[in-house]
């Protein structure tokens, strides 16, 4: 039953969208887009230039236009050529008005690929996208993506649904998930404003408002019974939404008795809840991150790179490291379930690091880089899906960073590793761990001190 070649997020969009196109500008989006710029007007101001992702019909596009002026830029991507034409329309009825605005057919998450925006790294002050940000699968990965075309200090504008947002197809993911097969939004990663505020900060983007948009759709909330279950799940089976649920006979009853349960689950006292609520979340890239420099990387600049076990979290470094030492503390013990884990030193800026989107779409969480403080002094990361441990940082030196030297890849290598220089913490060393005695040798900074005592205990 599992969908075994997923669709491209783009290929899903273009489906969805084609027949939404003409009908697009009639519905709830213009008024909601509306009430968009009005929260976002604070950051725009004539000049500034403004990348408006899956901008669909030119909704935004044309009142950011407005706002930023002539002077300004616009670029509107967006992948489902329906939607691309009609805002064509309205920039053909209305060149003279708009010498700032550029519309790209293309997938958003192949920014690299518009050859107009290869200067842009790092070049846009605004980034918006509005009622889009549900369809990707991984959040991180796209958003991630976004931001390294945004200055340090510009703005990021997305909006997220309310969990209980659109009662029916958030069921219908709910079902999708459980049964392994397609599903068209990925909405169930939003259990709040907070969730959206945790991608946006994984993603290096600060979050300055988080506005709670009320009756987004002018339904407001609604209620529908409980043993409407059967007639909703009938009613849209023919949806694009359903279209992994009508593979075969058996799928679709399956389908069917998983979606009348997770209909049940959320029933309060026999009825179902739908509110009409969005998050919109504004924030800033921070200044620190800088990773236009780094995106610009050619191959040859790469010393060598490496990642988990799963893959989802991969990284190169620019240069080779400076120095290798084995840390035998009870945490690099445990953590790797060994008796030491090697750690190679290079400089944080030298390290480029990349969250991929997962495998498979059952993944409810998005795959990130985890940060574990099991020390005072000092701040680990691993990948959150496979548990690989990849990097440690000490708080008081954050310009190095020592990476796992098991996650290096070494067919990727273009220098020479270091030998292992020192050997560290050997008081914490499991006994059957057996050191050459000349080895001890390279130990005298922590000689007799336990990495809680050097490092501090972690609160
Ligand atoms: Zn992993
Ligand atoms: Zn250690």
């Amino acid at each position: 039953m599992a969908d075994p070649t997923p669709e491209p997020q783009s290929a899903s969009a273009i489906r969805l969208y084609t027949p939404r196109a003409p009908v697009y500008d009639s519905s709830h989006h213009p008024s909601f887009t509306a009430r968009f710029i009005s929260h976002i007007s604070p950051h725009l101001s004539p000049g500034l230039k403004i990348l408006d992702l899956a901008c669909g019909t030119g909704l935004l596009t044309y009142q950011l236009a407005a706002a930023v002026g002539p002077s300004g830029r616009v670029v509107g991507v967006d992948v489902t050529p329906g939607m691309l034409a009609v805002a064509r329309e309205k920039l053909a009825a209305d060149k003279e008005k708009y010498p700032q605005v550029e519309l790209f057919e293309h997938d958003v998450l192949d920014l690299d690929g518009i050859k107009e925006l290869a200067g842009m790294k790092g070049g846009f002050d605004g980034i918006t996208g509005a009622s889009m940000f549900v369809l990707f699968q991984d959040p991180v990965a796209a958003l991630g993506h976004w931001v390294r075309y945004l200055k340090p200090g510009g703005f990021v504008a997305l909006d997220v649904t309310h969990p209980q947002n659109l009662a029916y197809s958030g069921t219908v993911e709910k079902t999708a998930r459980r049964l392994g097969a397609f599903t068209l939004y990925h909405r169930m990663w939003v259990k709040g404003p907070k969730s959206l505020e945790e991608v946006m900060r994984k993603c290096g983007v600060e979050v300055q408002e988080m506005v709670v948009v009320e009756n987004q759709c002018g339904q407001g909330d609604k209620k529908y019974k409980v043993e409407e279950a059967d007639k909703l799940f009938e009613e849209g089976i023919d949806k694009e939404i359903c279209k992994g649920f009508r593979e075969s006979e058996e799928v679709r009853a399956e389908a069917k008795r998983v979606f009348k349960e997770e209909w049940e689950k959320q029933a309060v006292d026999g009825w179902v809840e739908e509110v009409d609520t969005v998050f919109l979340g504004i924030g800033k890239k921070v200044e620190e991150t800088k990773p236009d420099s780094k995106a610009l990387l050619t191959h040859s600049e790469i010393a060598f790179s490496g990642g988990c076990r799963c893959g989802s979290i991969t990284y190169t470094s620019t240069t080779a490291p400076t120095a290798a030492c084995c840390c035998y503390c009870a945490a690099c013990r445990q953590l790797s379930g060994s008796g030491f884990i090697p750690w190679a030193q290079i400089p944080t800026s030298a390290l480029i690091i990349t969250t991929h989107p997962p495998e498979s779409s059952s993944s409810q969480v998005p795959i990130t880089l985890q940060t574990l403080n099991l020390h005072k002094a000092a701040e680990r990361r691993f990948c959150n899906a496979c548990g690989t441990p990849l990097f440690m940082v000490y708080k008081a030196d954050p310009e190095e960073t020592s990476v796992s030297m098991g996650s290096i890849d070494e067919a990727s290598l273009r220098c020479k590793l270091p030998e292992i220089g020192s050997h560290i913490f050997l008081k914490e060393k499991a006994n059957w761990v057996v050191l050459p005695n000349d080895w001890a040798l390279h130990c005298e900074e922590f000689t007799g001190r336990s990495a809680e005592e050097v490092l501090g205990k972690s609160d």
